[in-house]
């Protein structure tokens, strides 16, 4: 559905093109600039369905973590890092989120090394990659969830990149 791109009013069964009824600010159905296929935003409506997905995969997640008997420490790393992807690529592209996420990411392992300076080098690497691996996992669930929802009739589904 056609919106205003200022206000979001419709502008289905309008001329394609002119002052939008509602804010008086030009509109063009047929140019992509000209309007948007977005709803006025929830926030609630927008994040719902990835945190309530997310809580379900952690959960399972934790469940196999569980089993495999690693320390209290990994645990809630691997845990925090799956979460992570699955919420970040939700509403993010790997192009948008890679500089950002990379400073994060260095920032975290500098700091680790700082809290804990009996830390080796190669603990510190190895904890790097098993963390991006986690965060990797996550991210391909959530990459996979954004798809499906942009594919159903998800009403938010236009403020998903693609
Ligand atoms: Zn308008």
């Amino acid at each position: 559905m056609r919106r205003c791109r200022h206000c979001f009013y419709v502008l289905e069964g309008l001329a394609p093109a002119g002052p939008c009824p509602e804010c008086g600010r030009d509109y063009d159905v047929d140019h992509p600039d000209g309007h948007t296929l977005r709803c006025p935003l929830s926030r609630r409506a927008l994040w719902s369905p990835i945190l309530i997905w997310t809580a379900i995969f952690t959960f399972l997640v934790n469940s196999v973590l569980l089993s495999l008997a690693i320390s209290t420490t990994l645990h809630i790393m691997l845990t925090v890092a799956f979460a992570a992807g699955m919420i970040l690529w939700y509403r993010f592209t790997w192009r948008q989120i890679r500089t950002p996420l990379g400073l994060v990411f260095a920032a975290h392992l500098i700091l680790l090394g700082m809290l804990d300076p009996a830390l080796s080098l190669d603990s510190l690497i190895t904890t790097g990659l098993i963390e991006s691996l986690a965060l990797l996992v996550g991210a391909r669930a959530g990459t996979s969830f954004r798809r499906a929802l942009r594919r159903s009739h998800f009403s938010h589904r236009e403020w998903l990149p693609e």
